[in-house]
Protein backbone atom coordinates (compact mmCIF):
# COMPACT_ATOMS: atom_id res chain seq x y z
CA UNK A 1 0.00 0.00 0.00
CA UNK A 2 2.58 2.40 0.94
CA UNK A 3 4.54 2.05 -2.22
CA UNK A 4 1.51 2.77 -3.88
CA UNK A 5 0.99 5.90 -2.83
CA UNK A 6 4.43 6.77 -3.21
CA UNK A 7 4.24 5.59 -6.72
CA UNK A 8 1.11 8.16 -7.00
CA UNK A 9 2.69 11.09 -5.14
CA UNK A 10 5.79 10.52 -7.70
CA UNK A 11 3.15 10.51 -10.33
CA UNK A 12 1.00 13.80 -9.26
CA UNK A 13 4.29 15.49 -8.94
CA UNK A 14 5.12 15.06 -12.48
CA UNK A 15 2.01 15.90 -13.45
CA UNK A 16 1.93 19.33 -11.57
CA UNK A 17 5.09 20.28 -12.43
CA UNK A 18 4.58 19.20 -16.74
CA UNK A 19 2.69 22.14 -16.81
CA UNK A 20 2.22 25.27 -15.24
CA UNK A 21 -1.23 25.94 -14.84
CA UNK A 22 -2.15 29.53 -13.80
CA UNK A 23 -5.30 30.03 -11.53
CA UNK A 24 -6.85 33.58 -12.16
CA UNK A 25 -9.00 35.06 -9.67
CA UNK A 26 -10.98 37.77 -11.53
CA UNK A 27 -8.02 39.83 -12.44
CA UNK A 28 -5.83 38.68 -9.90
CA UNK A 29 -3.11 35.72 -11.07
CA UNK A 30 -2.87 33.80 -7.83
CA UNK A 31 0.29 32.89 -6.87
CA UNK A 32 0.56 29.87 -4.80
CA UNK A 33 3.73 28.34 -2.91
CA UNK A 34 2.61 24.61 -4.55
CA UNK A 35 1.61 25.19 -8.02
CA UNK A 36 -1.94 24.39 -9.13
CA UNK A 37 -1.94 20.89 -10.47
CA UNK A 38 -3.94 19.03 -12.94
CA UNK A 39 -4.68 15.20 -11.92
CA UNK A 40 -7.16 13.07 -13.98
CA UNK A 41 -8.00 16.70 -16.12
CA UNK A 42 -9.13 18.51 -13.27
CA UNK A 43 -7.42 21.36 -11.59
CA UNK A 44 -6.00 21.38 -8.08
CA UNK A 45 -5.24 24.29 -6.09
CA UNK A 46 -4.06 24.74 -2.61
CA UNK A 47 -7.23 24.51 -0.22
CA UNK A 48 -6.11 28.06 1.69
CA UNK A 49 -5.64 30.10 -1.99
CA UNK A 50 -8.63 29.57 -3.55
CA UNK A 51 -10.73 29.76 -0.72
CA UNK A 52 -9.19 32.85 0.51
CA UNK A 53 -8.97 34.69 -3.32
CA UNK A 54 -12.55 34.24 -3.21
CA UNK A 55 -13.28 35.55 0.02
CA UNK A 56 -13.65 32.78 1.83
CA UNK A 57 -12.59 31.84 5.20
CA UNK A 58 -11.17 28.24 6.07
CA UNK A 59 -10.47 26.41 8.86
CA UNK A 60 -9.10 23.35 8.86
CA UNK A 61 -9.94 19.76 11.11
CA UNK A 62 -6.85 17.85 11.57
CA UNK A 63 -8.31 15.31 13.41
CA UNK A 64 -10.38 14.65 10.26
CA UNK A 65 -8.76 16.55 7.38
CA UNK A 66 -11.46 18.73 6.42
CA UNK A 67 -10.96 21.76 4.98
CA UNK A 68 -14.38 24.36 5.66
CA UNK A 69 -14.61 27.46 3.82
CA UNK A 70 -17.29 29.65 4.42
CA UNK A 71 -19.06 32.55 2.11
CA UNK A 72 -21.72 34.44 3.26
CA UNK A 73 -24.60 31.62 4.22
CA UNK A 74 -22.65 28.94 2.06
CA UNK A 75 -20.44 26.41 3.85
CA UNK A 76 -18.05 24.14 1.83
CA UNK A 77 -16.33 21.02 3.49
CA UNK A 78 -13.91 18.81 1.59
CA UNK A 79 -11.88 15.93 3.37
CA UNK A 80 -8.32 14.81 1.85
CA UNK A 81 -8.99 11.46 0.10
CA UNK A 82 -12.39 11.79 0.38
CA UNK A 83 -14.66 11.35 -2.98
CA UNK A 84 -17.82 13.04 -1.31
CA UNK A 85 -17.72 16.80 0.04
CA UNK A 86 -20.61 18.94 1.33
CA UNK A 87 -22.03 21.44 0.06
CA UNK A 88 -24.32 23.48 2.97
CA UNK A 89 -24.05 19.80 4.69
CA UNK A 90 -25.63 18.06 1.37
CA UNK A 91 -23.00 15.46 -0.16
CA UNK A 92 -21.73 16.39 -3.31
CA UNK A 93 -19.48 13.62 -5.13
CA UNK A 94 -16.07 14.70 -6.77
CA UNK A 95 -14.42 12.59 -9.79
CA UNK A 96 -11.13 13.80 -7.98
CA UNK A 97 -11.23 14.33 -4.22
CA UNK A 98 -9.00 16.58 -2.33
CA UNK A 99 -5.67 14.96 -1.48
CA UNK A 100 -1.97 16.22 -0.25
CA UNK A 101 0.39 17.16 -2.96
CA UNK A 102 4.06 18.57 -1.71
CA UNK A 103 2.25 18.52 1.64
CA UNK A 104 -0.09 20.93 1.16
CA UNK A 105 -3.92 19.99 0.75
CA UNK A 106 -4.91 20.26 -2.88
CA UNK A 107 -8.84 20.73 -3.91
CA UNK A 108 -10.66 21.21 -6.72
CA UNK A 109 -10.77 24.43 -8.19
CA UNK A 110 -14.06 23.91 -10.40
CA UNK A 111 -15.74 21.98 -7.40
CA UNK A 112 -14.69 24.97 -4.85
CA UNK A 113 -15.31 27.71 -7.14
CA UNK A 114 -18.87 27.01 -7.96
CA UNK A 115 -19.79 25.96 -4.70
CA UNK A 116 -19.11 29.77 -3.78
CA UNK A 117 -21.27 30.90 -6.92
CA UNK A 118 -18.44 31.75 -8.68
CA UNK A 119 -18.32 30.92 -12.58
CA UNK A 120 -15.30 28.89 -13.38
CA UNK A 121 -13.44 28.55 -17.35
CA UNK A 122 -10.65 26.23 -18.54
CA UNK A 123 -8.80 27.52 -21.03
CA UNK A 124 -6.65 24.94 -22.42
CA UNK A 125 -4.46 26.92 -24.83
CA UNK A 126 -3.57 28.65 -22.67
CA UNK A 127 -3.38 26.05 -19.28
CA UNK A 128 -5.36 28.43 -17.58
CA UNK A 129 -8.56 28.64 -14.86
CA UNK A 130 -10.29 31.41 -14.67
CA UNK A 131 -12.27 32.48 -11.90
CA UNK A 132 -14.91 35.19 -11.87
CA UNK A 133 -15.74 36.05 -8.93
CA UNK A 134 -16.62 39.71 -8.34
CA UNK A 135 -16.44 39.82 -12.14
CA UNK A 136 -19.16 37.14 -12.60
CA UNK A 137 -21.28 37.73 -15.93
CA UNK A 138 -19.23 41.53 -16.17
CA UNK A 139 -18.62 41.21 -20.12
CA UNK A 140 -15.74 42.17 -21.31
CA UNK A 141 -15.09 42.57 -24.76
CA UNK A 142 -12.35 41.20 -27.10
CA UNK A 143 -11.02 40.42 -30.90
CA UNK A 144 -9.88 36.93 -32.01
CA UNK A 145 -6.43 37.97 -32.14
CA UNK A 146 -6.08 41.17 -30.13
CA UNK A 147 -4.03 40.99 -27.19
CA UNK A 148 -6.11 43.36 -25.31
CA UNK A 149 -9.35 43.02 -23.66
CA UNK A 150 -12.11 46.09 -24.19
CA UNK A 151 -14.23 47.12 -21.51
CA UNK A 152 -16.23 49.04 -24.41
CA UNK A 153 -17.59 47.42 -26.64
CA UNK A 154 -16.62 50.43 -29.19
CA UNK A 155 -12.85 51.09 -27.93
CA UNK A 156 -11.38 52.79 -31.00
CA UNK A 157 -14.36 52.04 -33.38
CA UNK A 158 -13.09 47.99 -33.84
CA UNK A 159 -15.18 45.47 -33.92
CA UNK A 160 -15.39 43.15 -30.87
CA UNK A 161 -17.39 40.17 -29.79
CA UNK A 162 -18.55 39.93 -26.13
CA UNK A 163 -16.76 37.42 -23.91
CA UNK A 164 -15.96 37.02 -19.82
CA UNK A 165 -13.23 38.80 -17.77
CA UNK A 166 -12.21 34.47 -17.21
CA UNK A 167 -11.96 34.21 -21.23
CA UNK A 168 -9.51 37.27 -21.36
CA UNK A 169 -7.42 35.80 -18.59
CA UNK A 170 -7.24 32.41 -20.32
CA UNK A 171 -5.74 34.20 -23.10
CA UNK A 172 -2.98 36.04 -21.44
CA UNK A 173 -4.71 39.32 -22.50
CA UNK A 174 -3.97 42.71 -20.97
CA UNK A 175 -6.33 45.25 -19.79
CA UNK A 176 -6.94 48.24 -22.84
CA UNK A 177 -5.62 51.21 -21.04
CA UNK A 178 -8.18 53.79 -23.09
CA UNK A 179 -11.60 52.34 -21.79
CA UNK A 180 -12.79 53.18 -18.27
CA UNK A 181 -12.13 50.55 -15.48
CA UNK A 182 -13.59 47.76 -14.39
CA UNK A 183 -15.81 48.58 -11.78
CA UNK A 184 -16.42 45.57 -9.06
CA UNK A 185 -19.23 44.95 -7.09
CA UNK A 186 -18.75 43.76 -3.21
CA UNK A 187 -19.51 40.50 -2.75
CA UNK A 188 -20.37 39.04 0.88
CA UNK A 189 -22.34 41.92 3.18
CA UNK A 190 -18.93 42.66 5.84
CA UNK A 191 -19.74 41.10 9.11
CA UNK A 192 -21.86 43.62 11.06
CA UNK A 193 -20.99 45.14 14.73
CA UNK A 194 -23.69 45.44 17.10
CA UNK A 195 -24.01 49.32 16.66
CA UNK A 196 -24.64 48.50 12.97
CA UNK A 197 -26.88 45.83 13.56
CA UNK A 198 -29.23 47.51 16.13
CA UNK A 199 -29.25 50.71 13.73
CA UNK A 200 -30.22 48.60 10.78
CA UNK A 201 -32.72 47.00 12.55
CA UNK A 202 -34.30 50.68 13.62
CA UNK A 203 -34.04 51.83 10.28
CA UNK A 204 -36.52 48.67 8.80
CA UNK A 205 -38.21 49.30 11.54
CA UNK A 206 -39.41 52.92 11.10
CA UNK A 207 -39.55 52.33 6.96
CA UNK A 208 -42.27 50.12 7.96
CA UNK A 209 -44.35 52.92 9.84
CA UNK A 210 -43.28 56.09 7.06
CA UNK A 211 -41.37 57.35 4.21
CA UNK A 212 -37.88 58.68 5.12
CA UNK A 213 -35.04 60.32 2.85
CA UNK A 214 -31.53 58.84 3.36
CA UNK A 215 -30.23 61.81 5.36
CA UNK A 216 -34.09 62.26 7.06
CA UNK A 217 -33.30 58.34 8.05
CA UNK A 218 -29.64 59.26 9.28
CA UNK A 219 -31.10 62.47 11.46
CA UNK A 220 -33.80 60.10 12.90
CA UNK A 221 -31.27 57.36 13.96
CA UNK A 222 -28.41 59.57 15.24
CA UNK A 223 -31.75 61.32 17.08
CA UNK A 224 -32.45 57.37 18.87
CA UNK A 225 -29.40 57.86 19.59
CA UNK A 226 -27.26 55.71 17.18
CA UNK A 227 -23.35 56.60 16.25
CA UNK A 228 -23.43 58.58 12.77
CA UNK A 229 -21.46 56.04 11.51
CA UNK A 230 -24.03 53.02 12.83
CA UNK A 231 -26.89 55.43 11.19
CA UNK A 232 -24.78 55.64 7.50
CA UNK A 233 -24.71 51.79 7.50
CA UNK A 234 -28.04 51.66 8.28
CA UNK A 235 -29.59 53.91 5.83
CA UNK A 236 -26.68 52.68 3.17
CA UNK A 237 -27.76 48.95 3.84
CA UNK A 238 -31.36 49.27 4.81
CA UNK A 239 -32.70 48.12 1.05
CA UNK A 240 -34.39 51.06 0.78
CA UNK A 241 -35.39 52.52 -2.64
CA UNK A 242 -35.02 56.23 -1.84
CA UNK A 243 -37.34 57.13 -5.02
CA UNK A 244 -39.90 54.64 -3.41
CA UNK A 245 -39.58 56.52 -0.20
CA UNK A 246 -40.23 59.98 -1.96
CA UNK A 247 -43.01 59.25 -3.90
CA UNK A 248 -44.08 57.91 -0.67
CA UNK A 249 -43.82 60.74 0.97
CA UNK A 250 -45.11 62.76 -1.78
CA UNK A 251 -48.65 60.86 -2.05
CA UNK A 252 -48.65 61.69 1.84
CA UNK A 253 -48.31 65.29 1.43
CA UNK A 254 -50.94 64.94 -1.52
CA UNK A 255 -53.19 63.90 0.91
CA UNK A 256 -52.92 66.40 3.32
CA UNK A 257 -52.81 69.72 0.94
CA UNK A 258 -52.44 70.80 -2.38
CA UNK A 259 -49.42 71.25 -4.24
CA UNK A 260 -48.00 72.35 -7.59
CA UNK A 261 -45.19 70.71 -9.29
CA UNK A 262 -42.52 72.35 -8.13
CA UNK A 263 -43.85 73.15 -4.80
CA UNK A 264 -43.69 69.39 -4.04
CA UNK A 265 -40.85 69.47 -5.16
CA UNK A 266 -39.09 72.00 -3.55
CA UNK A 267 -41.01 70.22 -0.25
CA UNK A 268 -39.18 66.96 -0.71
CA UNK A 269 -35.82 68.76 -1.42
CA UNK A 270 -36.24 69.99 1.85
CA UNK A 271 -37.24 66.70 3.69
CA UNK A 272 -33.75 66.01 2.57
CA UNK A 273 -34.42 63.98 -0.71
CA UNK A 274 -32.06 64.62 -3.89
CA UNK A 275 -33.50 66.97 -6.62
CA UNK A 276 -33.89 63.64 -8.74
CA UNK A 277 -35.69 61.45 -6.32
CA UNK A 278 -38.17 64.89 -5.62
CA UNK A 279 -38.18 65.25 -9.35
CA UNK A 280 -38.79 61.27 -9.60
CA UNK A 281 -42.06 61.23 -6.88
CA UNK A 282 -43.12 64.82 -8.41
CA UNK A 283 -43.20 63.35 -12.03
CA UNK A 284 -44.93 60.00 -10.76
CA UNK A 285 -47.10 60.80 -8.28
CA UNK A 286 -50.06 60.95 -10.58
CA UNK A 287 -51.35 63.95 -9.42
CA UNK A 288 -53.40 66.31 -12.03
CA UNK A 289 -51.76 69.69 -11.57
CA UNK A 290 -54.90 71.55 -12.80
CA UNK A 291 -56.93 70.19 -9.71
CA UNK A 292 -54.34 70.79 -7.24
CA UNK A 293 -53.88 74.33 -8.53
CA UNK A 294 -58.16 74.80 -7.86
CA UNK A 295 -58.21 72.55 -4.79
CA UNK A 296 -55.03 75.25 -3.63
CA UNK A 297 -57.11 78.09 -5.12
CA UNK A 298 -59.84 77.81 -2.74
CA UNK A 299 -58.18 77.20 0.24
CA UNK A 300 -56.47 80.66 -0.23
CA UNK A 301 -59.93 82.00 -0.55
CA UNK A 302 -61.24 80.49 2.37
CA UNK A 303 -58.73 82.40 4.30
CA UNK A 304 -58.66 85.57 2.64
CA UNK A 305 -60.00 87.73 -0.34
CA UNK A 306 -58.28 87.49 -3.42
CA UNK A 307 -58.35 89.86 -6.78
CA UNK A 308 -58.09 87.57 -9.83
CA UNK A 309 -54.69 89.41 -10.13
CA UNK A 310 -53.15 88.65 -7.05
CA UNK A 311 -54.95 84.82 -6.89
CA UNK A 312 -53.28 83.88 -10.02
CA UNK A 313 -50.08 85.87 -8.79
CA UNK A 314 -49.54 83.82 -5.44
CA UNK A 315 -50.52 80.22 -7.29
CA UNK A 316 -47.74 80.73 -9.57
CA UNK A 317 -45.41 82.11 -6.57
CA UNK A 318 -46.31 78.29 -5.29
CA UNK A 319 -45.29 76.60 -8.19
CA UNK A 320 -48.20 77.14 -10.81
CA UNK A 321 -47.33 77.29 -14.01
CA UNK A 322 -49.11 81.08 -15.62
CA UNK A 323 -51.87 78.80 -17.66
CA UNK A 324 -52.36 76.10 -14.16
CA UNK A 325 -52.95 79.62 -11.99
CA UNK A 326 -55.04 80.80 -14.43
CA UNK A 327 -57.26 77.46 -14.39
CA UNK A 328 -57.52 77.68 -10.36
CA UNK A 329 -58.69 81.02 -10.48
CA UNK A 330 -60.99 80.09 -13.41
CA UNK A 331 -62.72 77.26 -11.62
CA UNK A 332 -63.10 78.95 -8.48
CA UNK A 333 -65.42 81.67 -9.87
CA UNK A 334 -62.35 84.56 -10.72
ZN1 LIG B 1 -10.31 49.66 -25.07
Amino acid sequence: MKKICAFLLALLLLTSTAGAVDLYVDTNKIETDTPPAVVDGRTLVPVRAIFEAIGATVTWDATTSTATGIRGDVVVSIQINNTTAHVNGEPRTLDVPAQLINSRTMVPARFISESMGCDVTWYQDTETVGVANKTKGQHIYVTKSGQKYHYSGTCNGGTYYEATLAEAMGRGLTPCDKCVLIQETPVAAPSETSGQKSALELARRYLQITAFSYEGLISQLEYDGCSHADAVYAASNCGADWNAQALNKAQSYLGLMAFSHDGLVDQLVYDAYTPEQAAYAADNCGADWNAQAVKKATSYLALMSFTREKLIDQLEYDGFTYEQAVYGAEQNGY
